[in-house]
């Protein structure tokens, strides 16, 4: 990589727009167009999202993204929490499968980060936490 940031953060959702924003400022580097960081932005947003409310839906616990900038342009985002984890990440990233119905989500947040980034690469087991890794 030629550049990465590294941030944490509690799993708070006031820390949604941080982490949102501070994405943001670091991919400006790559000259991107609106469309770009506004995929990018929404990426961010459901991987945090995500973090906040399944992961740390027990307890609150410690949010990473890393952020890395390659030669041709790329860009990758790591959001890893420590959280409970997921059993099927295969069943977990089909679209509108969602274990919060209740809770009004769609299932709709991997397929959004699978639709707006090129690539999503998900890891996860349950009392390890989960690492969503991204690029575009
Ligand atoms: P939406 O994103 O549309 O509000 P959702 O969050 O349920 O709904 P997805 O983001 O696609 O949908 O996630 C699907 C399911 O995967 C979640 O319901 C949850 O069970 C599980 N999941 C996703 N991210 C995590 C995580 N970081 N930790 C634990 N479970 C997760
Ligand atoms: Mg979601």
């Amino acid at each position: 990589a030629i550049n990465e940031i590294k941030v944490q953060f509690p799993s708070k959702s006031v820390n949604e727009g941080f982490a949102r924003a501070v994405v943001s400022s670091f991919a400006a580097q790559l000259d991107p167009t609106i469309d770009e960081l506004a995929d990018i932005k929404t990426a961010v947003s459901e991987g945090v999202t995500n973090a906040i409310v399944h992961g740390y839906r027990r307890e609150s616990g410690i949010i990473t993204i890393t952020a890395r900038l390659y030669e041709d342009r790329r860009i990758q985002l790591t959001i890893r929490d420590r959280g409970c984890g997921i059993a099927d990440v295969h069943k977990a990233m089909e679209p509108c499968y969602t274990t919060a119905p209740e809770e009004e989500r769609s299932g709709m947040g991997f397929t959004i980060m699978q639709t707006f980034m090129d690539k999503l690469r998900v890891t996860s087991k349950p009392g390890w936490g989960t690492r969503v890794v991204m690029e575009k």
